[in-house]
């Protein structure tokens, strides 16, 4: 078997533990003569594995009795609209905090929102420069740059923004804006359990599984109980947190086999030492290919200010774009794909999440090394 060595931003490269305890149980899962698939989701043997799930993201974060933790669907995009649909009541505003393209989306997401429910939202801070559609982002809000409004529902940020590589606490000087008593509401997506973090400083956390925790189809939503037990009226049953957090995660049919796949990985996580093994392997992984693009510093060019660097997803740039085409066509031939750039920026992103090895980008680096010599 030739296993790719897999850069993709997400749907993202998983553990092969995970995958091969998966394909090991796939069609007699626990001895019980059917996959996970086949089994109700409100069955005993199903149920076991939910919880386990469940159980896993508390452990591994601490989670305080004060927060619940719940498996959504819809992706991380819904999410984008059902925060303000639960946090934003008639009358009152919401912060937003931009650093890149998907806490745009969240804003514009939150505009529409609250134009039904007659609530406002407001941009917090940006840092944003240009001023085309595609702005570029190079760095999170220095200390004492976001001016949260005293009496906003809500604070929200993008912890890592996939697309530009920005992202916040990689560095005491980036570290997360203090909103004071305004309940922090964050998009963890793409660096959601590669540390650990203090969850009773956040309202609300949520996460597409996709790039760290598992396949798509799931998205982990951390809540302060209060907060969305407070929820207004008349949001329909199936977007209220309080229908998913009062049953469990088993309102509906949830996705079994994507939360199946969350147990794997998580308990895969555990096992190899938790978060703090995990922090240490993925900022060993982000110094050695940062190391490498500024060893080159005339030929490889990270657009992200130090500080504000993505330990998730590493973006830069080669000299022109038919040296980054040729970077990219030459890594497939070594097997190594998901190297080029969003769409929307160009460049190349590797993204280094926690099933991303301190081999694989050993081999990276041996290849930039070698690209430099010979371009
Ligand atoms: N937020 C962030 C930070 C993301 O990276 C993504 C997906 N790349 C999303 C939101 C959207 O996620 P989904 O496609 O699951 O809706």
């Amino acid at each position: 078997m030739n296993r790719a060595i897999n850069f993709n931003a997400g749907p993202a490269a998983l553990p092969l533990p995970a995958l091969e305890r998966a394909a090991h149980e796939l069609v007699d899962f626990a001895g019980t003569g059917m996959s996970v698939m086949e089994h109700s989701h409100r069955g005993k043997d199903y149920e076991k594995v939910h919880n386990e799930a469940l159980a896993l993201v508390r452990e591994l974060l601490a989670i305080p009795d004060s927060h619940t933790v719940l498996f959504l669907q819809g992706g991380a995009s819904q999410q984008f609209a059902m925060v303000p649909m639960n946090l934003l009541a008639r009358g009152r505003s919401a912060d937003y905090v931009l650093t890149g393209a998907w806490g745009e989306k969240a804003f514009a997401e939150a505009q529409t929102v609250a134009a039904l429910v007659g609530g406002s939202v407001r941009v917090a801070a940006s840092t944003g420069e240009g001023d085309g559609k595609e702005k570029a982002y190079r760095r999170v809000p220095r200390a004492g740059e976001v001016k949260v409004d005293p009496y906003a529902a809500y604070v929200h940020l993008t912890s890592n923004e996939t697309i530009h590589g920005v992202e916040f606490g990689v560095t005491p000087e980036g570290a997360f804006p203090d909103a004071g008593k305004i309940p922090i509401v964050c998009d963890m997506s793409s660096d959601f359990l590669w540390r650990k973090f203090d969850v009773a400083r956040f309202g609300l956390a949520y996460a597409g599984a996709q790039k760290n925790v598992g396949p798509s189809g799931i998205v982990v939503v951390i809540a302060r109980k209060d907060l969305i037990a407070a929820a207004p009226a008349g949001i329909p049953k199936i977007f209220q947190y309080k229908t998913h957090a009062d049953n469990n995660s088993l309102y509906n049919t949830p996705p079994t086999f994507s939360v199946y796949m969350v147990r794997n990985v998580l308990d895969w996580l555990k096992s190899q030492g938790g978060l703090a093994w995990m922090e240490a392997e993925n900022r060993k992984k982000a110094e050695r290919l940062y190391g490498a693009i500024d060893a080159h510093a005339d030929f490889f060019r990270c657009p992200v200010e130090k500080a504000s660097r993505s330990v998730m997803n590493v973006v830069f740039r080669l000299p022109s774009e038919a040296l980054e085409e040729r970077f990219v066509a030459e890594a497939k031939k070594q097997n190594m794909i998901g190297l080029k750039g969003h769409r929307s920026v160009g460049g190349i992103r590797v993204s280094t999440y926690n099933a991303v090895s301190l081999a694989w980008i050993d081999t990276l680096v041996a290849f930039m090394n070698e690209f430099v010599r010979t371009a």
